[in-house]
């Protein structure tokens, strides 16, 4: 009988006694991607095959590192023959074990708290970085796969999925980089040959008449007569069943005896052109261009396999700078974020607007910090993508140390203040769930723009709130 309580929820958490949030999904339109970091790993149920496989995709295209470094399963209880769901995924599993999920869980974040925070500057290829970040915490190899609809014809996956657009040739200079600088050992798997102009691997490989460049061609023996040394075309000597010999006359007998066939021709049925050599070109069904076979551009694919200089540079990327300096993408500093401040109380003032301003704050001490290092550098780092990540782009967020200024302009109050609650609920569970032995306050407040002060007291009021508390 039907009944709707026993109908499983789309986005599940499986229990376990090893205190992670493995969330199984089932519906991927409900499922909500910019949670994502406050999990331990996901499965995806590939009963939506489509959902799963786009949702995956979109997991590890991202550029954000606590996204697409998650753990990932895919549940399907048929066999799957897709390379790149292996490629891209933690397993394919056919039941749900949280024992042998929780021991793939642990090794990957384990080798993942290993990973210090870098800044990309001009010379960092975070692509490689990213596939590095990848291949070491799972310690696995870059496997290329097959794919007719990558242009070079195969694909790495998690290497392919960073772009957002298809990009042989940044995906060939990604790889050469790290050949260059000894990231990888590799293993020859294949040779491609692409096109020069747009590193197609799609080429119809094409036998021309020189003359018309037409491709319309048939071919035919070369008859060569002993008797009076004619040498023709075997459709010059055919009559009916028989050949005769167009210059002399003789009916040809036996071939080895009065006459043999020494070659083929060619010939253009567009404009009747005989020739022995036609022009071999490889023209490439992407960009159309007419490749000579000697132009065309050799590429290996091999199978990669880390170095100990790749390790070191998945750990600590050379040649970045150092986490303090980042201005993170979607915060303001908080001089202008004060000035933006100034602008809303003359805003409210005016249009008797609501709006409001919110104060997060991570109660950890300085020599908690200390301790933790690199570990804690990351994870705000993480913390600071999360918030900006689950704002709209109506909110200004600022930063400042360990305390994120909230404005939410236009928002009623009690819209700030769900919003805040959680924002800092969920700021609460990422510090649990990647600093398990730590108990680390998070204290937020927010409080309505109140026409006729100024910024600066709402500032060191919203404060002076959050200590007292
Ligand atoms: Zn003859
Ligand atoms: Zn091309």
């Amino acid at each position: 009988m039907f009944n709707p309580k026993n109908e499983k929820t789309k986005v599940s958490k499986v229990e376990n006694n090893y205190g992670k949030e493995i969330i199984l999904i089932s519906d991927f339109q409900e499922f909500d991607f910019k949670k994502i970091p406050l999990y331990d790993a996901l499965i995806l149920d590939w009963a939506d095959a489509e959902g799963a496989k786009s949702l995956l995709k979109k997991i590890r295209s991202s550029n954000i590192e606590s996204i697409y470094l998650i753990p990932l399963f895919i549940l399907s209880l048929n066999k799957l023959e897709d390379m790149e769901t292996e490629e891209l995924s933690d397993g394919i599993i056919s039941m749900v074990q949280p024992e042998s999920l929780n021991r793939t869980i642990e090794r990957i974040q384990e080798k993942k708290s290993g990973l210090k925070p870098y800044t990309a500057n001009r010379n960092t290829n975070k692509q490689l970085v990213k596939v590095l970040r990848f291949m070491f915490t799972r310690n696995r190899p870059l496997r290329p796969i097959k794919d007719r609809t990558s242009r070079i014809g195969y694909k790495y996956p998690i290497l392919s999925s960073g772009f957002e657009e298809e990009a042989p040739k940044l995906e060939i200079d990604t790889l050469q980089e790290a050949m260059e600088k000894d990231f990888f050992s590799a293993t020859f798997q294949d040779r491609m040959h692409l096109c020069s102009k747009c590193h197609s691997g799609f080429l119809n490989y094409k036998e021309l008449d020189p003359k018309s460049g037409s491709a319309n061609l048939i071919t035919e023996n070369l008859i060569h007569h002993f008797v009076c040394a004619y040498v023709g075309p075997q459709g010059d000597f055919m009559q009916g069943e028989s050949m005769v010999c167009p210059k002399c006359n003789k009916t040809l007998r036996h071939i080895g005896v009065d006459y043999d066939k020494p070659s083929v021709m060619y010939k253009c049925l567009d404009n009747d052109n005989y020739f022995q050599e036609p022009d071999l070109k490889a023209e490439c069904m992407h960009c159309g261009h007419s490749n000579d076979l000697e132009s065309l551009q050799e590429y290996d694919i091999f199978t990669f396999v880390l170095t100990d200089e790749g390790k070191d540079e998945a750990i600590q990327p050379k040649g970045t700078e150092k986490a303090k300096d980042i201005v993170y993408s979607g915060f303001i500093t908080y001089s202008t974020f004060s000035t933006f401040l100034r602008f809303e109380i003359e805003r409210v003032r005016q249009n008797k607007v609501s709006s409001n301003i919110g104060l997060i704050r991570i109660g950890i001490s300085t020599t908690m910090e200390m301790a933790l290092g690199n570990r804690y550098e990351k994870l705000i780092e993480e913390i600071s993508a999360f918030v900006s990540g689950n704002t709209d782009s109506s909110t200004v967020l600022s930063r400042s140390v360990n305390s994120f200024f909230i404005l939410f302009p236009d928002a009623p109050a009690n819209k700030a203040k769900a919003k805040l609650d959680f924002l800092s609920s969920s700021i609460k569970q990422l510090l649990k769930n990647n600093l398990k032995d730590y108990d680390i306050e998070v204290i937020a407040n927010v409080k309505p723009i109140q026409q006729g002060s100024d910024q600066q007291s709402i500032l060191n009021d919203l404060r002076a709130s959050i200590l007292k508390k």
